[in-house]
């Protein structure tokens, strides 16, 4: 039987940004993802790394202070993955925050990211309406104007995994569900078992650890791990729309009359827009946007961009995701409201389990982890070591020119980036958002060949 040191059970950006940690510091690592590594919630964020302007409503200062530390440090190890923006926060008459606040926000946000951030502004309604030009005028008070980054979150995530696994002591497998974790003498006996074939398998390991995200109050008591349920989940959808179907040059943050935030960012010739905020009620493998969720948000870009020309057609794609929220005592009632601080459980002696937080703080979160097990494991534990630039880049960059790509350097992604099916290499390896013409017409590939690769 196979033995590691640690199993890290969940390939989303917790699991991915854990095993590099560990496996940097010598510790042999496997990591198990039961579809394809950041294939759900670290997929289907909003795709910004930020402070989050809007924390600072609920004084959660020490997160968005941060938040904002990580997003900046990012944005230097990883030029290619994340890019800063300029936000335009537009104020009404009838909006809760009047300039002056919105004045004092931004400046904490500056401060809060030790100067960092590029300095905010605040635009009167006349410099406001030339930034955007199609905003609705009427009432329009003006707008802040501040700096946050966006990021490919499925590459980065894909990036911190293949740095871990250029050391030889990491391990990882996709399409694989771990279905018993059983203590023995000196450590667990984990077994999993593949989704595509009948194969089942056990290794040893010293520690367990749980980066399960929204999955995890389903999923430990099914392990008979001792367990109560932590999480608020609060499912959040988001569009991509085709260029120009909104005149937004730069990105724009809706604080809609129904107290939620939308926000609007042209990225990769598209614009996504999201997010909502609902209790879940789904499958949360499956998890897709309704029509309901789907036309609410066409109904707040309708009223804030009155002459877009907004239909269905103007949509390329949705997607969905469920934010791990940790439940708090007495935490407000709106899912908006609860916290995105983290928390990190052991249910039993070698068994963590890291939950909540943002992904833009997954590295803090990670850190705090892993020096407790590396000591743990008689090793000295360099928090440094994640300050280096990641090694191992995607073949095909998310955002500027793509390159054309031939049959044989998809073989060759295929191989290098962990690829098992058509959707992994589309979604995550190519970042295609409108496949199959983008991989067609944009990047030169016969479609039908490619899929054949899969067969
Ligand atoms: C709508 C939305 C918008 C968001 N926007 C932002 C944003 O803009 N910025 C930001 O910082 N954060 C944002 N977040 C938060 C962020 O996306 C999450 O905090 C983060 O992605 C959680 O990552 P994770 O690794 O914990 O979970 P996941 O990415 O869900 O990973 C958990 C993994 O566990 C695997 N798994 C489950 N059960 C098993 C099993 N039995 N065996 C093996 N594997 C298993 C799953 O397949 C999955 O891949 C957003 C979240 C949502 C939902």
């Amino acid at each position: 039987m196979k033995s590691y040191e640690v199993v890290i059970v969940g390939g989303g950006i917790n699991g991915c940004g854990l095993i590099r940690d560990l496996a940097l510091n010598g510790v042999s690592t496997l990591l198990i993802d039961k579809g394809d590594f950041a294939s759900q919630t670290s997929q289907g964020s909003s795709k910004m790394l930020h402070g989050g302007i809007r924390y600072l409503e609920n004084a959660d200062f020490a997160l968005v202070q941060e938040a904002l530390e990580e997003k900046n440090l990012w944005l230097k190890l990883t030029p290619h993955l994340c890019f800063e923006r300029d936000f335009y926060l537009p104020l009404y008459d009838y909006s809760k925050y009047k300039p002056w606040m919105l004045r004092c926000g931004l400046f904490l946000y500056d401060f809060l990211s030790h100067f960092q951030n590029k300095a905010h502004d605040m635009l009167n309604p006349e410099e406001t309406v030339q930034k955007i030009p199609s905003l609705e005028p009427k009432g329009l008070m003006g707008a802040g104007k501040y700096y946050d980054g966006v990021v490919d979150d499925a590459k980065l995530t894909l990036e911190c995994l293949y740095d871990a696994l250029l050391e030889p002591c990491a391990n990882a497998l996709s399409y694989h569900e771990v279905i018993s974790t059983v203590k023995v003498a000196d450590g667990y006996e984990v077994t999993y078992q593949s989704m595509r074939t009948p194969h089942k398998e056990t290794v040893k390991a010293k520690f367990v650890v749980f980066t399960t995200g929204p999955f995890t109050d389903k999923l430990l008591p099914k392990l008979n791990v001792p367990w109560t349920p932590q999480l608020a989940p609060s499912k959040g959808i988001h569009l991509w729309l085709k260029e120009g179907s909104v005149d937004a040059k730069g990105s724009v943050v809706l604080t809609t009359k129904d107290n939620r935030v939308v926000f609007v960012i042209p990225q990769r010739h598209s614009i996504l827009v999201g997010t909502t905020e609902t209790p879940v009620d789904q499958d949360m493998f499956n998890i897709k946007a309704t029509e309901k969720e789907v036309n609410y948000l066409l109904d707040v870009l309708r009223q804030y961009f009155p002459n877009s020309n907004l239909t269905k057609d103007s949509i390329i794609s949705t997607f969905a995701g469920v934010r791990p929220l940790v439940r708090e005592e007495g935490a407000p009632e709106a899912l908006g409201k609860v916290s995105r601080f983290h928390k990190i459980f052991r249910p039993d002696q070698f068994t963590y389990v890291m939950l909540g937080g943002k992904y833009t703080t997954f590295r803090r979160m990670t850190q705090e982890l892993a020096q407790e097990i590396v000591p743990r494991l008689g090793k000295a534990y360099h928090p440094n070591y994640t300050l280096n630039p990641l090694r191992q880049h995607s073949v095909m960059p998310t955002f500027g020119e793509q390159p054309k790509l031939t049959l044989e350097m998809v073989k060759k992604i295929i191989i290098t980036e962990y690829v098992t099916t058509f959707e992994d290499l589309v979604k995550r390896r190519l970042s295609i958002l409108d496949e199959p013409h983008h991989l067609k017409d944009v990047m030169g590939l016969p479609v039908d060949d490619v899929k054949a690769l899969f067969r």
